[in-house]
Parts: C-alpha cells; sequence; structure tokens
C-alpha cells in the first residue's frame, strides 16, 4: 500500500498543530512546530493556516487532511473508509473514526508497543505481528472485537524488541483494549468510543467535506 514518504514535520507545519508522528521527538524542544510554527515553503510565514478564517470549504478540507495525517492514510483510502462508514448503522463520523482507530497499525500505536503510527506501520509492513495467531503484514487491516494482536516470538527474541515490555510499561494503553506484556500481545474488547478518541479531530466537518 502506498504511503506519504515526505517528510512528517511539514505536515504538522501545515496544519498549524501537533500531529505527533515522530514519537519522543514530539515532546521535545526539537519539535518543528516548538522552532517554527508557520506552514513550509517560501511563502509559509505569510500564508495563513488559521482555519477560523477561512470557507467553510477550507476548514472541511483542513479537518479532513488533519485526521489522514494523523492516522496516515492516503486520499483514495480515506475516501474508502468514508463510503464504509456510510453504509453502517449509526452516526457516519463516529463509525469512520472506529474505522481509523481499529487499523492495525494504529492498534499497535494504541497498545503502546510503538512509539508513534510510522514505526508501528513498519513493524506491522516487516511481519512482526500476527493477528488471531495468523502472520499481519497489513497496516491497514480493520481488527474486530475479540481479534487479538500478537508480537510474533521470532521477533521478540529481536535485540531491538528486547526491552519493548519496559519501555511499553510506561505507556498506558487505550482503554478498549486489553494489554497482557507478558505475552506481548492485546485484545480488541469493545469500539473506541468517541471521548477515546482524538478531541481535535473533528469528524462532523470531514463528513461535510465529503458529502458536498
Ligand atoms: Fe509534528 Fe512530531 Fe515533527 Fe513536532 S516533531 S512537527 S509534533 S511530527
Amino acid at each position: 500500500m502506498a504511503r506519504y514518504t515526505g517528510p512528517v514535520c511539514k505536515l504538522c507545519r501545515r496544519e498549524g498543530e501537533k500531529l505527533f508522528l515522530k514519537g519522543a521527538r514530539c515532546f521535545s524542544p526539537k519539535c518543528a512546530i516548538e522552532k517554527r510554527n508557520y506552514a513550509p515553503g517560501m511563502h509559509g510565514r505569510s500564508r495563513s493556516t488559521r482555519v477560523e478564517r477561512g470557507s467553510d470549504y477550507s476548514r472541511q478540507l483542513r479537518a479532513k487532511q488533519r485526521a489522514r495525517r494523523t492516522y496516515g492514510v492516503l486520499e483514495r483510502q480515506f475516501q474508502r473508509y468514508y463510503s464504509n462508514a456510510l453504509k453502517k448503522r449509526g452516526l457516519t463520523g463516529l463509525n469512520f473514526l472506529q474505522m481509523l482507530e481499529l487499523r492495525l497499525d494504529n492498534v499497535v500505536y494504541r497498545l503502546g508497543l510503538a512509539d508513534s503510527r510510522n514505526q508501528a506501520r513498519q513493524f506491522v509492513n516487516h511481519g512482526h505481528f500476527t493477528v488471531n495467531s495468523t502472520k499481519a503484514d497489513i497496516p491497514s487491516m480493520i481488527l474486530k472485537i475479540g481479534d487479538v494482536v500478537t508480537l510474533r516470538e521470532k521477533s521478540a527474541k529481536l535485540e531491538f524488541f528486547k526491552d519493548m515490555a519496559a519501555v511499553a510499561e510506561k505507556r498506558a494503553p487505550s482503554l478498549w483494549l486489553n494489554r497482557d506484556l507478558g505475552t506481548m500481545s492485546g485484545k480488541v474488547t469493545r469500539f473506541p468510543e468517541r471521548a477515546e478518541i482524538d478531541g481535535s479531530l473533528d469528524e462532523q466537518l470531514i463528513v461535510e467535506y465529503y458529502s458536498r
């Protein structure tokens, strides 16, 4: 699956806020938003990223882009998630966010087994995880309630993953996941509630964007 491979800090600068795409660096003074919080490019300082000044369309577009960049999903796949969310019962915006949260790479991140979604995607791509005991190397795989994600035994022996449990222990997993650091696994126990998903995402504006 294709993915964005350019500098990720530029994406935060374009949105004018931290999207937390680089793990520990995002919490350090090295964060690009801390150092130069203006849009990238030659005219970045003069170009406004403040959506409140823009039209309805620009607010909707920015909300959509912010969510898309937060989860590291390309446009075509993002549109597919929206079409699938529309077909489901209930609130389209919430269905849409839940689908993004249930992506395998996001679940690995939410379990605290990776520093960032980008790192989680890389771990999954490299085949370090199983879902229900079957090797799973597709980051966009949407998990279901009851699915169990586990770090493969072979991978757990690698130097890189040896202190993963100690690092993960410092990161609290999401409440809709049941983590077991003894087996380096986590189970999806229920759908995430809205309050458990990033509050800066505006699903209503995203729905408005795709309903135009
Ligand atoms: Fe965004 Fe993190 Fe880069 Fe800061 S360090 S600009 S939060 S990706």
